[in-house]
């Protein structure tokens, strides 16, 4: 989606709308702000339900501090209107109260931002603001602080985090990818201790590039095809919702005929895809135009080797990742429905999926649909877009329960007896 021609108050009612959706501030809570080429700041009203905003509650404020507008502007104003004098490069800012970034702004402390590649890469260097009174020209001298040093997000003692970027999508995407590593590290913190990639692994995830592929241009596209876009671009708004994948992050792919199969474009926001942005990929050539996962030649790789596998997506969802960080065993014989969809969850170091896709490929099997790289992602496979899909949210939940159990005793695995009855029972082989 181009964001460049919408107006600035449908870009922050847009906004707003998905960072209330997605339960990362409350009614009340939070403000944005867009700079325009006027130099005017279009910012969310004080005290208007954040859920029920519309284009209309936005105020305008005018260089010489004229607010046209039927609501006051948020309270919080001056420390937007000092971040843009700080940094020209800025247009805008995003300001809210996410829980987990909350807690981190409690122990005033910021979550570390190199346990996975994308913080690290997307956000680069997050401060803490000293505390102040909300409003108040001093927390507006402070957070300036720390954006004028080059920092892109800052967490603020006591109160919640600001971040921002040259466009509202990266502001929104520097902030909803720090709340996810926010809530990584305390699933991590949870389960046991969290162990940061190196400098050398890191630099490794930068250079990850885009394949490099021919292009071709479709001479006609099949109903079974047709069908296969719709189905994925349900899912991925659906994983999108459920928090399997983010704004920039989770891919879908799906076997076509031979050596054909579709797969989810990269850099490009999840929540607005549409048929019309997934990319065909044709005996290794790639649909002309078009930019896809940078993973597809993984993806490729896979399907050449399994016949019986259709569908493949590749996500990030907090509490799976929480063991890869950990370097945890993912034991799936929590519930019978776990063990039967995850079976046993391979689990690979970081790199692997870059360095070694055959490697993964030689992995994946019947009994061992899933691989997780540490520190990176979860690899599922399965026999269609549902399947993978299913799969996906049985990890997490299976994750989630595991790491929540601590709290209230041990958790009694499936026994082997149990889980050869279980295999007896759906004819597991
Ligand atoms: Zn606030």
């Amino acid at each position: 989606m181009k964001f460049e021609l919408l107006h600035p108050a449908d870009l922050l009612v847009m906004f707003m709308d998905r960072i209330y959706s997605m339960g990362m501030t409350t009614m009340s809570g939070g403000n944005l702000s867009i700079l325009d080429e006027e130099g005017d700041i279009w910012i969310t009203p004080s005290g208007v339900d954040k859920g029920t905003l519309t284009r209309n509650d936005i105020c305008q404020v005018k260089p010489d501090g004229t607010v046209i507008g039927k609501y006051r502007p948020s309270v919080e104003l001056p420390f937007h209107k000092k971040v843009y004098e700080t940094r020209p490069d800025v247009r805008a800012v995003v300001h809210a109260h996410p829980p987990a970034l909350v807690s981190y702004s409690l122990t005033r402390k910021a979550p570390l931002t190199d346990i996975i590649p994308t913080p690290y890469i997307v956000i680069g260097k997050v401060g803490i603001a000293k505390y102040d009174v909300p409003g108040s020209v001093k927390l507006g001298e402070k957070i300036a602080q720390k954006i004028r040093e080059g920092c892109n997000a800052v967490v603020l003692e006591n109160h919640g985090v600001v971040t921002c970027g040259e466009d509202i999508f990266t502001a929104f995407q520097r902030f909803e990818t720090l709340e996810c590593c926010a809530e990584l590290n305390i699933q991590s913190h949870l389960l046991g201790t969290p162990v940061s990639l190196t400098e050398e692994q890191l630099e490794l995830a930068r250079r990850k590039s885009e394949a490099m592929m021919g292009e071709f241009i479709p001479a006609y596209y099949t109903s079974e095809e047709c069908e296969a876009r719709r189905q994925m671009v349900n899912l991925i708004k659906r994983a999108y919702s459920r928090k399997l994948f983010s704004s920039t992050q989770g891919t879908f792919s799906q076997r076509l005929k031979g050596d054909s199969f579709i797969i989810t474009p990269t850099g490009e926001d999840r929540f607005y895809l549409t048929e019309a942005d997934i990319v065909r990929v044709d005996n290794g050539w790639k649909e002309a135009g078009k930019r896809p996962s940078r993973s597809v030649l993984l993806h490729r790789m896979i399907y050449q080797k399994h016949p019986e596998i259709k569908s493949i997506a590749i996500a990030y969802p907090v509490n799976v990742m929480a063991f890869g960080i950990t370097r945890t065993e993912l034991d799936a014989r929590t519930i019978p429905e776990s063990y039967i969809m995850m079976r046993n969850v391979q689990r690979v170091p970081f790199g692997t999926s870059q360095l070694e896709p055959e490697k993964i490929a030689d992995l994946v099997s019947p009994s061992a649909p899933l691989v997780l790289v540490e520190n990176d992602s979860l690899i599922v496979t399965g026999k269609s877009l549902l399947d993978c899909f299913d799969k996906l949210e049985v990890a997490e939940f299976t994750a989630k329960t595991l790491i929540s159990t601590r709290s209230i005793g041990q958790a009694v695995k499936i026994s082997d007896e149990e889980v050869k009855e279980i295999n007896e029972a759906f004819n597991i082989t």
